[in-house]
């Protein structure tokens, strides 16, 4: 560095002291974007690799983010294993959240309407290349299962398509939501939470579920441990969980669930349907929440509800085979109004973020549903223990 420099430098930081400075676009808090980074590549069936590339230019309509974290879900379990949806090489992660370090000139508002600033913290939702006129108000959208979302995006020359890296590129025609006001582990259980807002949306159209409910959750895994958390955000006091793992039981406690049923101490539908009975104080249930993959599961929650009392369905996100129910004696004659519910609105994306505020206020233990935090270079780990089933809800972050 000659004298020149110096002397330059110098009288660049006194202007900008007075206040005279050229205005940058970036606050100086923000660390400077490297050329390369890190992304982790499904390569092959259960192996990732850390691969590093070029960071793409960002368009008008884009915004790069740094990433703080991403949460591994059961999708991206499925993809890992058994590539279903026939992505590989792919990057994953739909979970994810971080900080705007870069945005376009076009980029100037969220899509709930928050203005978007650099150093702003965001999730993404859906990418609506094709469908624009949906929008977070559209009601009659039931769900937006056909979308695209990152982390499930085919590969191409941009690279940075999934939250299992260092860096994203948010294109022009994504959702994308401000949540600064949003801790980093609160971000991190935006989507499954979201999917949780979206299933107690479907079950009060049945017009079933009311403050004073008896209310069944089955399968206290993160979904249904969560949607315990949002029935007791609604008011709902009068939960059951039903699980066979007692230390899943004993969170579901501390999530608002009053009572639990251990289904191992039961033989057969009916015995477990007496369980819950007895445990409502001679009361079937009015609502029920089934939120395990597991179709015989599916088949015994019927025995659990009472006449007239309404159904949600929404623990197969794929493919778990195929139920067999007595459509007599389960749905018929008993009058159960049955919904199903998958994914999320844009507009329950918003809603969670207040749920998740409202959890918080009422001492909910939500944070604790991350029991595992991995760092991005560990990933082929992260979706082993994910796999296992060991712990609830796994986190790719990149400081631990
Ligand atoms: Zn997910």
């Amino acid at each position: 560095m000659d004298n020149n420099n110096i002397e330059e430098i110098v009288r660049k930081i006194l202007s900008e002291m007075k206040g005279e400075g050229t205005k940058t676009s970036a606050p100086a808090s923000i660390a400077a974007i490297p050329e390369k980074a890190r992304v982790a590549m499904l390569v092959e069936k259960e192996r990732f690799e850390i691969q590093e590339y070029k960071i793409p230019e960002v368009g008008d309509g884009d915004i790069l983010v740094k990433v703080e974290g991403c949460g591994v879900c059961g999708t991206d379990a499925h993809e890992f294993k058994r590539d279903p949806f026939n992505l590989i090489p792919v990057v994953l992660g739909h979970e994810g959240t971080g900080t705007i370090v870069k945005m376009g000139k076009d980029v100037c508002k969220d899509s709930a309407g928050k203005p978007l600033n650099i150093g702003d913290k965001v999730v993404t939702c859906m990418i609506f290349g094709d469908e624009p006129e949906i929008t977070m108000y559209d009601l009659n959208k039931q769900n937006v299962g056909k979308a695209d979302v990152y982390g499930l995006l085919p590969d191409d020359n941009i690279k940075f398509n999934g939250w299992f890296a260092d860096y994203i590129l948010i294109r022009k025609g994504s959702s994308v939501f401000n949540v600064s006001d949003l801790d980093l582990d609160s971000r991190i259980l935006i989507e499954p939470c979201a999917v949780l807002v979206h299933a107690v949306e479907r079950a009060k159209t049945t017009g079933i579920l009311r403050f004073n409910s008896r209310v069944v959750v089955q399968g206290c895994g993160p979904i249904g441990l969560i949607c315990i958390a949002v029935l007791r955000t609604m008011g709902i006091e009068n939960i059951v969980a039903v699980d066979g793992n007692e230390k899943r039981l004993e969170f579901a406690k501390r999530m608002g669930a009053d009572k639990n049923v251990d289904f191992r101490n039961y033989k057969g539908a009916d015995a477990l349907g007496q369980a819950v009975y007895e445990t409502l104080g001679g009361h079937y249930a009015d609502f029920a929440f089934q939120c395990t993959g597991n179709p015989i599961a599916h088949a015994n929650i019927y025995k659990m509800i009472r006449r007239g009392g309404g159904l949600c369905e929404l623990g197969f996100f794929i493919n778990g085979g195929d139920a067999t129910i007595n459509p007599h004696f389960d749905l018929c004659a008993k009058e159960i109004t049955l919904v199903g519910s998958w994914v999320y609105t844009l507009r329950d994306y918003a809603t969670t973020f207040d749920f998740l505020k409202r959890a918080q206020a009422i001492g909910l233990p939500m944070k604790e549903l991350i029991t595992h935090k991995f760092e991005l270079g560990d990933i082929n780990e992260a979706l082993k223990t994910n796999l296992s089933m060991q712990g609830l809800k796994i986190a790719v972050v990149v400081n631990k």
